[in-house]
């Protein structure tokens, strides 16, 4: 309730530039298709989006203001029917111009071995700090995406993730009946899926989702926005609560 009064009380966002909005509308797939409502609120929420968050350029990446516009529509596109409410929490993205490593550490504490590797990725996002992406990745999910894979679907449904505190494959739900299905629904599918990968056969869903229950969450929110139709073969009830998560009732996009 704060953070609405924060925002009715606040200075309206900038307009974004018309042609540089319609622009972006045609560079990312699918998107002339939404309606009309679906598209007001996505504007609406890209120009908060573009006026309360940071985009930060890093490694020298070079972002246009197309670019910079582009990332933000791709943020803000989970949310659309949620609100901008749902964003809340955090105020940058900082922007790769690929897939970028990082250093890893763990420490066994049974050994007291530090171990350290490097990992390549397309997209990372620190529980209390920015979402990063790869701009390489963002444009490959605007205008050549894969079924199942979108990384910035993937990044936001872990900051989705985390706004009730926990990382733990669950978003904040309106109910606690809804929670409890919820969390069976998905252990089910997931424990499915690793016994898939555990005999050996290929599953249709991507097994790094087996990683743990909060990448479950992210990589079948990707299949929900790039694939719903085989989330619904696969998966059904899990296809089932996203659906009525990302959409609830009243919206249309
Ligand atoms: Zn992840």
């Amino acid at each position: 309730m704060k953070w609405l009064t924060r925002w009715l009380g606040g200075r309206p966002p900038a307009p974004i530039d018309s042609a540089l909005w319609h622009a972006q509308v045609s560079r990312i797939d699918g998107a002339e298709a939404l309606s009309p409502p679906g598209m007001r609120r996505w504007r609406e929420l890209t120009a908060r989006f573009l006026s309360d968050k940071a985009i930060t350029p890093a490694a020298g990446c070079e972002l246009s203001d197309g670019d910079r516009l582009l990332v933000a529509m791709l943020c803000c596109a989970p949310v659309r029917d949620l609100g901008y409410e749902w964003l809340r929490g955090w105020h940058e993205v900082i922007v790769y111009p690929g897939s970028f490593g990082v250093r890893r550490q763990h420490l066994d504490e049974d050994t007291g071995v530090l171990h350290e590797w490097d990992d390549e990725l397309a997209g990372e996002c620190w529980e209390q700090g920015p979402v990063i992406l790869s701009l390489e990745d963002c444009v490959q999910a605007a205008e050549a995406p894969e079924p199942g894979y979108q990384v910035v679907v993937h990044e936001i449904a872990h900051k989705l993730d985390l706004l009730d505190g926990r990382l733990d494959g669950v978003p904040p739900l309106p109910d606690a009946g809804w929670r409890r299905r919820w969390i069976a629904d998905f252990q089910h599918a997931f424990d499915a899926l690793q016994r898939e990968v555990d005999v050996g056969r290929e599953p249709r869903i991507d097994p790094y989702a087996c990683e743990s229950p909060d990448e479950f969450y992210a990589v079948v929110s990707e299949y929900h926005f790039t694939d719903p139709e085989l989330l619904a073969e696969a998966m059904p009830e899990v296809a089932e609560h996203l659906a009525r998560f990302y959409h609830p009732p009243g919206t249309d996009s």
